[in-house]
């Protein structure tokens, strides 16, 4: 499985590239720890977490 080495500081998404994606941020980190997928943003663990768009994110981001 193929795992991203970045994590965005400001949405926690795993980011591939040198950019975010989602928020177009390039305030990055590789010092984030666990997976979260998110397929429904309704779903409880989602709003929880404040997502608010399907995909992979760090649970943890320093
Ligand atoms: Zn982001």
């Amino acid at each position: 499985m193929y795992l991203p080495e970045q994590a965005c500081r400001l949405c926690r998404r795993l980011v591939a590239g040198n950019l975010c994606p989602a928020c177009r941020s390039n305030d990055l980190t590789r010092s984030w720890k666990g997976i979260l997928v998110v397929f429904d943003t309704s779903s409880e663990m989602a709003k929880e977490a404040g997502l608010s768009s399907p995909g992979k994110y760090a649970v943890k981001v320093r």
